[in-house]
């Protein structure tokens, strides 16, 4: 079904803004994938390891750059500057020709790579080979932001933290849980936000529930949160609409 689905054009993306607790503006936007199947709306939860362990993520995860190049592009003729990240799962860049499509990809549509930012996981990133990192330096260069995902959960080796070419850390959800009720949890996230600071990367804090842990991320110095507190994953349309009138909603949290 998942072979089909590609084929059939039943891939949706999501996209769930970032907000920047320094400006108080969006910044961007996260590209999460969904699934229309024929039985109902699926989650990546439900679907992605299936793609991974079958390699059909491959096909999957060119048509979610292809998406996010139309949408982008589409922006672009319309001056908006904003930035989209997505998601590369590790088996993507095993792939030799990854960034070649992808710089394809985006050239084709006449994005420049400053509109993207790429996120892959702290295990993907602590795992892949030399080479690997190599081309994610030179993407890097070349305009595209990096972005480290779900950090704290995997084993990270500090040590190749200060090495990695990145420019965002994002916090998982599992340390900024209980920030609001535990004095322990506080001093790790603390902790954690001055070692990424400090290495020279903003902190983006995501899963981001209630404007008081906004607050204490704010207070701790966190850069940017992504968040139900301020908003959901939206479909283009609804998330043009959104951000049209986002401030209001925004003044809260930021
Ligand atoms: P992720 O990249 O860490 O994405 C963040 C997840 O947190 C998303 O789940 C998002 O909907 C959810 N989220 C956002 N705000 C909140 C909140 O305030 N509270 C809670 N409880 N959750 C929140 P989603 O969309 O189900 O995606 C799950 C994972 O699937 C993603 O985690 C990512 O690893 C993977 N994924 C999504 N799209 C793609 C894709 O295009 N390619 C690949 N390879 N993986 C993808
Ligand atoms: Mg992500
Ligand atoms: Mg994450």
């Amino acid at each position: 079904a998942l072979t089909e689905a590609v084929q059939r054009g039943e891939f949706l993306l999501a996209m769930q803004p970032q907000l920047s607790l320094v400006s108080g503006e969006i910044t961007g936007a996260e590209a999460l994938l969904r699934w229309n199947h024929p039985g109902g709306l699926r989650a990546p939860s439900e679907f992605i390891n299936i793609a991974e362990q079958t390699g059909i993520i491959n096909e999957i995860g060119d048509w979610v750059m292809e998406e996010v190049a139309s949408i982008l592009s589409g922006w672009e003729r319309e001056g908006e500057a904003r930035r989209i990240a997505f998601n590369v799962s590790p088996r993507q860049l095993d792939r030799s020709d990854f960034f070649a499509r992808l710089r394809q990809i985006f050239a084709e549509a006449e994005v420049p790579l400053s509109r993207i930012e790429i996120e892959f996981t702290e295990s993907a990133a602590m795992e892949c080979s030399a080479s690997v990192l190599e081309e994610i330096a030179a993407i890097r260069a070349e305009g595209a932001t990096i972005a480290l995902d779900d950090f704290g959960t995997g084993y990270s080796n500090i040590a190749r933290l200060r090495a990695l070419p990145i420019d965002r850390v994002k916090l998982d959800p599992s340390l900024i849980s209980d920030i609001e009720s535990s004095d322990k949890a506080r001093v790790v996230v603390q902790a954690v936000i001055h070692l990424i600071k400090g290495v020279g990367c903003e902190v983006v804090a995501e899963a981001v529930e209630s404007v008081s842990q906004a607050d204490i991320l704010r207070a701790m110095g966190c850069d940017t949160v992504q968040g139900f507190v301020f908003a959901q994953p939206m479909y283009e349309e609804e998330f043009m609409a959104w951000t049209s009138n986002a401030e209001r909603g925004c003044r809260d949290v930021a």
